[in-house]
């Protein structure tokens, strides 16, 4: 039996390189080794969103980018979380069983409270035990996080242990599966590559957005002229040349540090590197897109499989309850 693997994602819409380094890539060799389920969770996001006019367009052009990026469906699950409604029957359970104190002590909710002083609403302080129900659920045995993320881990692994001490042995206690990616720097080079910073390349950009974008990024803020000598281990283009023009990497490095290179061809260099990379990536997508049912059609066959699996897991979490009455 191969072990499970879940993972959710934050209905953002269109990916950017950012996420494509930092997660897609993996999700697609995980599913080579590994039973996984892959989830766009829409109801997280309502715990934010001040609109859901954009959701659904959101969702789909999300499983649009997984699905180009190589997430197969006949090999991993890939749905929608809402599609799976027992997952808010468990995360009503796992309420009662989550002591409040461990909720209000969780750092991301005291920043998401300041963030967001308007709207603290009950979601946000259950945030983690939603989490925890998305992944025992599905009886979770791994969960591909970043070391920045061991802690949320370690919330669902307290509320597994609880649970399973207080009804008897269910869900297994579910380990990280570390992915040490570095993180990807924005464009502007000052916080991680994101959309609500407007710092990113989106995968599905063409290869004209591509190199627009690229322009304007920061580099070695030391090198004002042509003839300035770089530094390329504190330029973020540099880094981008790791990922996306790997066999050119070492050549750049020494030209840049002799200024045998300026910045402006630098950065077209990369442009290149980045839009070869993705040029069957974005085929795919084109071609996806134009068959809107077929994306429709992989999200509801995904979710009748993972409600295959999450029915059974409520029988028994009933069952263990007390919910269901014994013949
Ligand atoms: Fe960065 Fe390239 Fe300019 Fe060097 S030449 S500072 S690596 S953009």
């Amino acid at each position: 039996m191969k072990q499970r693997v879940f993972s959710g994602a934050r209905p953002t819409g269109r990916q950017h390189i950012g996420n494509y380094i930092g997660a897609i890539e993996n999700y697609v060799k995980l599913q080579e080794k590994y039973n996984c389920v892959y989830c766009i969770v829409d109801i997280h996001a309502l715990t934010t969103l001040e609109s859901t006019s954009e959701l659904q367009q959101n969702i789909f052009e999300m499983t649009l980018d997984w699905l180009a990026a190589g997430i197969d469906p006949k090999k991993s699950i890939v749905f929608v979380q809402s599609h799976v409604p027992e997952v808010t029957e468990l995360f009503t359970f796992l309420g009662m069983v989550t002591p409040l104190g461990w909720l209000l002590r969780v750092p991301t909710f005291k920043e998401k409270a300041r963030m967001q002083p308007q709207n603290v609403n009950y979601g946000l302080v259950g945030y983690p035990v939603l989490m925890a129900a998305d992944i025992m659920l599905y009886k979770t045995d791994l969960v591909p996080v970043g070391e920045d993320q061991l802690p949320h881990l370690e919330m669902t692994r307290e509320i597994v242990r609880r649970f399973n001490f207080l009804f008897g042995d269910t869900f297994p206690e579910p380990k990280a599966k570390l992915t040490n990616y570095p993180m990807v720097l924005g464009l502007n080079g000052a916080q991680k590559m994101g959309k609500s910073y407007n710092n990113h390349i989106e995968l599905a950009a063409t290869p004209a957005e591509t190199l627009e974008k690229i322009k304007t990024a920061v580099t070695d803020p030391a090198r004002q002229r042509r003839n300035d000598k770089g530094h390329p281990d504190v330029c973020n283009i540099f880094s981008l040349h790791k990922f996306f023009n790997v066999d050119r990497v070492q050549e750049i490095e020494v030209e840049c540090k002799a200024a045998g290179i300026g910045c402006v061809d630098c950065k077209k260099l990369l442009a290149d590197g980045i839009n070869r990379a993705l040029h069957g990536f974005r085929e795919r997508r084109i071609a996806l897109a134009k068959d809107p049912d077929h994306i429709y059609d992989i999200l509801s066959d995904g979710a009748g499989r993972a409600q295959a699996i999450a029915k059974e897991t409520i029988m028994e979490v009933k069952t263990k309850m007390g919910l269901i009455r014994h013949a």
